[in-house]
């Protein structure tokens, strides 16, 4: 569903994605990991038309992800993104900071949407929260809307850049909780983490990233337990 090929992406003389060939097939999760400068947000950005790459092809269900502008709009509205940090709109409730996608972007019908606003913050276990507004929720409750938001778009895929790292301990649980729910219905989705557990028991397969190429991807059971190269190893020894 979502393909790289060969897809090169400099800032100025400085390459950061060296040639990355990857698909991520529909329905299945993903999860990218690696250290920190590899490329990893870089490649998320370039998914969804935050970034413009170089060369190569990076294709949607087939529809090339281009920058002009027609291209953007499409791929942003078929593919939603969660950041680390949780970019909701302060001076809007829970509910608000979920309708305002479908409202302004899709342009779909005011109570219908205040009707799925309403029914996705109760399935990541905010239905007590719609009129909150994000300064009086903890970072988990947050990131929960930010989810709910991202469902919102009704997208083909969800892209989650380190959704839990900003997150004190206590909540990552809660937050990996409504990630585990959306693989098990076979959402599609592409999650860069340090997770190493949540990517073991979710990932369907499991991209390692290092100074802009894929170094290793396979099956999340493989590359996890018995990697095959020693920076894969040395990485994972690191981290868990
Ligand atoms: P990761 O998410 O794996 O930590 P990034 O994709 O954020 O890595 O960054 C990869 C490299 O690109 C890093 O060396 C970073 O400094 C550089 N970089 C990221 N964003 C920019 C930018 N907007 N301008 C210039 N360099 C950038
Ligand atoms: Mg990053």
């Amino acid at each position: 569903m979502i393909n790289f090929e060969n897809v090169h992406k400099a800032y100025g003389h400085h390459e950061v994605l060296k040639g990355i060939d990857a698909s991520i097939d529909r329905g299945k999760v993903v999860c990218l990991i690696g250290p920190s400068g590899s490329g990893k947000s870089t490649m998320l950005r370039c998914v969804n038309g935050l970034e413009t790459y170089q060369s190569g092809r990076i294709t949607i269900d087939a529809t090339l992800v281009d920058t002009d502008d027609a291209s953007i709009h499409d791929i942003r509205t078929r593919v939603a993104m969660v950041f680390q940090r949780f970019n909701l709109f302060p001076h809007r409730t829970a509910l608000e900071n979920v309708m305002e996608g479908p409202l302004y972007v899709l342009r779909q019908d005011r109570s219908d949407v205040r009707d799925r606003a309403s029914d996705l913050l109760n399935r990541v276990g905010l239905g007590d929260k719609l009129n909150a507004y994000p300064g009086s929720l903890s970072g988990g409750q947050q990131q929960r809307v930010a989810i709910a938001r991202a469902l919102a778009m009704q997208p083909t895929a969800i892209l989650f850049d380190e959704p839990t790292s900003a997150l004190d301990p206590e909540m990552v649980g809660e937050v990996l909780h409504v990630m585990r729910g959306l693989a098990e219905e076979h959402m599609t989705m592409l999650v860069v983490t340090h997770e190493i557990q949540f990517a073991r028991e979710v990932a369907d397969s499991v991209l390692f990233l290092d100074g802009g190429r894929i170094v290793e991807q396979g099956p999340a059971r493989d590359l996890l337990h018995q990697p095959r190269h020693e920076r894969t190893r040395d990485f994972l020894r690191r981290v868990t």
